[in-house]
Parts: structure tokens; sequence; C-alpha cells
């Protein structure tokens, strides 16, 4: 058994089924780097894995992911120079200078593992509850399929709060619908479980104590399908998409999430490539449930 530190990695049912649970509950699964090297690995590890069939990503305590970790003590030290430095932060263009930097560094831990993970060659579940924020939406999105709990919510505030538009891998509209895209992102409102299954982003809905339990029944009912038939179902969809651009539009749309960036970085005096909270924008560390529904 691998042993990881922000993660757990699990199989059931004679390997067909792995399980990896985002492990920081006290950090609300914010994605450090460290994490995200490691989810990384987990399902590097679960696609070579020539037994499991389906894999199940979730998150320990009170909500699925709060997106990127922006301010833990941890992230911080893994960012800083010195021997606590986390390794990657000293190549993947961590070395460069600027909006290169920032660019590749985003690219390599944010876009391109994402699309990584979505192309897996195994059926992908994501076991949503709680709160899915930003960048957990990004995970959430590379899954197959997406299973909620009665209290889910999902929301993306960065534009809100850090006045982006958008994370990284810009799904929104290709999950919520163009015009729900742009409400959601202009208010930073949430929709809850119900409404994602209404518009065909979640597939089933349980309740919280049953959670575990559904999914994984769910789960094998997906496992026993001949793997061959799984993959190209996986694929004749994925591809129908990418042919209606999918693929190109996350492209686009990153390189627009870098131009916010860049702009940030440009008129903030200390370079900090996001805006501050100010009159216009909400405090990124504001409790969740200041937010409102989209449905009111
Ligand atoms: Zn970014």
């Amino acid at each position: 058994m691998t042993s990881y530190r922000y993660i757990r990695y699990d199989t059931l049912d004679d390997g067909a089924i792995a399980r990896i649970t985002l492990n920081r509950p006290e950090s609300r699964n914010a994605q450090n780097r460290g994490l995200l090297v490691e989810l990384g690995e987990a399902f590097a590890l679960a696609e070579a894995d020539d037994a499991v069939r389906v894999v199940i990503l979730r998150g320990a305590g009170t909500m699925f992911s709060s997106g990127h970790d922006l301010g833990t003590a941890e992230s911080k030290a893994e960012r800083a120079a010195g021997p606590g430095q986390h390794p990657t932060f000293a190549a993947y263009g961590g070395t460069r200078a600027g909006a290169e930097n920032r660019m590749l560094q985003e690219w390599h831990f944010y876009f391109d593992n994402t699309l990584r993970w979505r192309n897996l060659r195994k059926i992908t579940l994501a076991e949503a509850h709680g709160a899915v924020y930003a960048a957990g939406l990004m995970l959430m999105w590379a899954c197959d399929l997406i299973v909620a709990a009665e209290d889910t919510r999902f929301t993306d505030v960065v534009g809100t709060r850090l006045g982006m538009c958008g994370v990284e891998y810009f799904g929104h509209p290709w999950e919520f619908g163009p015009r729900r895209a742009k409400e959601l992102l202009l208010t930073g409102d949430y929709i809850d479980a119900d409404e994602a299954h209404r518009i065909g982003m979640v597939s089933k809905v349980f309740p919280r104590d049953e959670m575990e339990e559904r999914t994984l029944a769910f789960a094998r009912r997906i496992a026993r399908l001949p793997t061959v038939t799984a993959l190209l179902i996986k694929e004749s969809v994925n591809q129908s998409v990418e042919n209606m651009g999918f693929y190109n539009a996350l492209r686009s749309a990153f390189t627009l999430h870098q131009l916010n960036h860049a702009h940030w970085a440009e008129v903030n005096d200390d370079g900090y490539a996001a805006a501050r909270p100010g009159e216009a924008l909400q405090d990124w560390r504001l409790a969740p449930d200041l937010l409102e529904s989209g449905r009111s």
C-alpha cells in the first residue's frame, strides 16, 4: 500500500474499484501542491492497475474541496524558497520569471493535470458532498460521472472574490450552460444538488448518510460492464465534445485566465496576481454560507 500525506488510496471488490479520498479535512480539502502531486500519482496508480475498472474521487470531512489552497501554512511553506520547498516549485517553469512562470506552473499543475485525469483510461466517478468551490469543480468535472449528497453546493467564486474570470480548467459553459455560467461567475451564487441534477451535471443525488454505500453500488454497476465497452462509451462522448470544440475552447480560456492574472500582477504594487478584497470584491476567506442560491 502506497502511503500518502494528503490523500488516501484504497481498493475494493478485489481491486475493481479504486477510491481516492482528498484527506485535508482541517483545510476543507484545499488543494496545495503536495496534494495535487499525490493526486496525480494516485490516478496514475489506478491507471496502471489492470484490475481497476472504476475510480471514485471523494473528500474527507465536511466538504469535497474548497478549491486551490491560497493561504494555509502548509501551502506557504511548500512555496517558500529553502529546504522545505516542494521540488515542483523549482521545476515545471518555477525557475522562470513573470507571467511565464505562472503560466507554466498553472499549465502543469492545474490545466494539464486536470485534462490528463479526464482522459484516464478508466471510468471515474466524483462523489461530492458539502461544498465544491472553484478548483474543486475542476477535479469533479474531470470525472466521467458525478454523484452528490443532498447538501452539496457548487460555485466558482473566483470572479467575485479574486477578480478572476473563472478557474484554469474552464469547464463552466460545458457544465452549466453558457448563460448560467456567466450568471454564476458574475455573482458567485451557488447551485444546489437538485439544480445540478436538473441541468445534467450530476447523475444521482443521495442522502448524505447513504453516500458511501450508494456511490459504491453505482460504481459496481458500471464496473460490471466489459472494460472495452466502458472505455469506448467514455471516448465516444469525450471525442464528441472535443469535436464540438471542447479542447480548443479550454485552451483559449486558459490564455484569458493568464491575461487576467497578468493584469492584477501589473496593477498590484506587490505583484499579487489576483484582485485584493475591497469594496467591490468579497473576501475569499468569508464563510461559504454568505453565498446566495441561484434559485432565490
Ligand atoms: Zn490561475
